[in-house]
């Protein structure tokens, strides 16, 4: 950031007075611009022995593979947001189980956050964010496909948790790729 939103004021990196990180600080209206992590919240969509995947449309991971998410709006709670990018990206109804997943990235500022859920009935579709979106068997999943680890992530925890026999909460810090992972 070079310029102040409020006041169009120079940018200065420092840190404010009682703060102990360096922020963008506005030199003219004295504005800080905290920068915070972002919610990411999605949806585990389980049809009997399948789980339901879409395609990317868009960009990262165009035509990669993911549980349907995406970032949480202003008003809404994390649950409302799973729901609502279920729908919007999956064109698909569930029924919101509990928290599956809660996955720090700090190297990217975000945290992703994973809710069992149960379809409703088939008549999912892919949304304008999606190529495709098909339930896939775990024998099916197409692990070099997906499009992100915390998705890779909680697939592995969800298949292992249902060969247990039993569904808990799972946290993991999701540390920066090393070459050829995502
Ligand atoms: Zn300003």
């Amino acid at each position: 950031m070079r310029f102040c939103p409020l006041c169009g004021g120079p940018i200065e990196r420092r840190i404010p007075a009682g703060d102990t990180r360096t922020r963008d600080c506005c030199g003219r209206c004295g504005h800080v611009h905290y920068v915070n992590p972002r919610p990411v919240v999605g949806t585990i969509p389980v049809w009997r022995d399948q789980v339901l995947l879409c395609r990317r449309a868009i960009e990262p991971r165009y035509g990669k593979w993911t549980l349907p998410a995406g970032f949480m709006e202003i008003g809404e709670s994390t649950a409302q947001g799973a729901q609502r990018e279920t729908l919007e990206e999956a064109g698909a109804r569930v029924r919101l189980g509990p928290l599956f997943t809660m996955l720090d990235v700090p190297h990217v500022e975000q945290v992703h956050i994973f809710f069992l859920a149960e379809l409703l009935d088939l008549n999912f579709a892919p949304g304008a964010e999606s190529l495709e979106a098909r339930l896939f068997r775990e024998p099916e999943i197409p692990w070099e496909e997906l499009a992100f680890r915390t998705v890779a992530t909680t697939l592995q925890l969800y298949f292992a948790d249902l060969r247990a026999g039993r569904f808990g909460i799972h946290t993991r810090e999701i540390l920066p790729a090393t070459s050829g992972e995502r």
